[in-house]
């Protein structure tokens, strides 16, 4: 594939100077909040009780709300509830309406628009779960809801089913039945923390949580996924840190998807996760004008990996029910993840999945880099689209490849 237009590389002044804006780190500012204590600004109860939840509030801080925008926030209350910290709500650019902070926690009336192949539960998770609260779709490891609760709420969320109740899901995990299962499942070695947001709950809970699965002598590995450390980093205390590295080993995963998300606060955030040796990783929605774009995807790895986060997948933004306005195609999934592989960084390329409609689980989508398998070698190319050969026959055995005036044989697409 060709590699210009837009897939243009650093040597391109244009997407140099980019990238540059792109990867400053920037401190929130305090914005409305100005007469605000320090200390209350930097109490993450304090954000969690101020948070943006209503269309008047919302108004009165957004003088330039858009139709579009008045109409979605008044029906939250019958889909995915409105909620926005007031550190977060600072990092949005109020004077553009399709900033990509904006877009991604203010409601638009599109949300209420539903294609026919869009549906309120698309990766089957209730389908695959034999305790409520507890998703055993592969083998070796469980997804354990904890909560309908987050910080804050992502419009295009995977679980807007149940996540912030507001359409009535009435999400009542019993730990107590969760772990049974677990206990009684010995192929489990590996648990995934989700929800809604693991890391609401109070030190105090979670530590018990995490105790319990600790006891659990098959459990080898634990993990938290969170948005957490984005929306609300002043949750990230030195006391949580001390905490979770008793636990270890211990993964968390960050979702973060546009390079503004990682400020000052949030580095210091990772850096104290880190110091506490929790290895980090990043799970990235592709999102339509937000970050479906070479230029913002690896200015984004490029932070990633300054905060000490390794960027882990990018997902093909589920079909869930009004979620098309934010949806960007697998053509231009590919395309990024194209501009990413030998570009840059190898740690900072994350896998490309699709998580398969109905519960086929997470499916890697790559661009292809093996051209054709012939009867004696791998035609390969590279991420510049110069073409390679390796030699080795359809039975992987090493061959040493024919001359050109050797005939080889009708090519078998892979
Ligand atoms: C994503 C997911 C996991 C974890 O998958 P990994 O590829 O191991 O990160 C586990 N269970 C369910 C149901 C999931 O959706
Ligand atoms: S933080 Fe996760 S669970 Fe919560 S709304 Fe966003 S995507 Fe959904």
């Amino acid at each position: 594939m060709d590699s210009t237009g837009d897939l243009a590389d650093s040597r391109d002044p244009a997407f140099h100077d980019r990238m540059e804006t792109l990867k400053r780190f920037r401190s929130a500012d305090r914005g409305y909040w100005r007469e605000v204590a320090d200390s209350d600004w930097h109490s993450w109860r304090w954000q969690l009780q101020h948070r943006i939840t209503t269309l008047k509030h919302l108004e009165r801080l957004l003088p330039h709300l858009t139709p579009a925008e008045r109409q979605g926030a008044e029906l939250t209350s019958k889909k995915l509830a409105m909620a926005i910290t007031p550190y977060f709500f600072n990092l949005i650019n109020l004077n553009d309406e399709d900033c990509p902070i904006r877009r991604q926690v203010i409601p638009r009336v599109e949300e209420t628009h539903t294609a026919s192949w869009e549906v309120p539960d698309p990766c089957g998770e209730d389908s695959h779960s034999p305790v409520e609260g507890l998703v055993h779709r592969y083998p070796d490891r469980v997804l354990f809801l904890v909560t309908d609760r987050c910080a804050a709420y992502c419009r295009y969320c995977t679980r807007s089913r149940m996540v912030s109740n507001a359409t009535g899901y009435d999400f009542h995990p019993r730990f107590d039945k969760q772990i049974e299962y677990i206990k009684q499942h010995p192929e489990v070695r590996d648990v995934l923390l989700s929800g809604g947001d693991p890391l609401l709950l109070s030190d105090r809970k979670l530590e018990s949580l995490l105790s319990r699965l600790r006891d659990i002598p098959h459990l080898e590995f634990l993990r938290i996924g969170t948005r957490i450390p984005i929306f609300l980093p002043q949750r990230i205390t030195p006391e949580l840190c001390a905490m979770l590295r008793r636990y270890h080993p211990l993964f968390i995963s960050v979702h973060a998807n546009h390079p503004t998300e990682l400020t000052v606060e949030v580095k210091e955030a990772m850096e104290r996760l880190a110091d506490a040796g929790v290895p980090l990783g990043n799970q990235s929605v592709l999102l339509q004008g937000i970050n479906d774009d070479p230029a913002v995807m690896r200015a984004l790895s490029h932070k990633l990996l300054m905060c000490r986060v390794k960027p882990y997948y990018v997902y093909q933004c589920d079909l869930i029910a009004g979620s098309s306005h934010l949806r960007s195609s697998v053509r231009r999934g590919l395309e990024v993840m194209e501009s990413l592989r030998g570009h840059t960084t190898g740690y900072g390329v994350p896998q490309y999945v699709i998580d398969a409609p109905g519960g086929g689980g997470k499916v890697p989508v790559n661009p292809e880099y093996v051209l054709r398998r012939d009867n004696d070698r791998v035609l390969i190319r590279n991420f510049e689209g110069e073409v390679f050969e390796y030699p080795e026959d359809r039975n992987g055995i090493p061959q040493s490849i024919a001359g050109p005036s050797q005939k080889i044989e009708e090519p078998e697409l892979v």
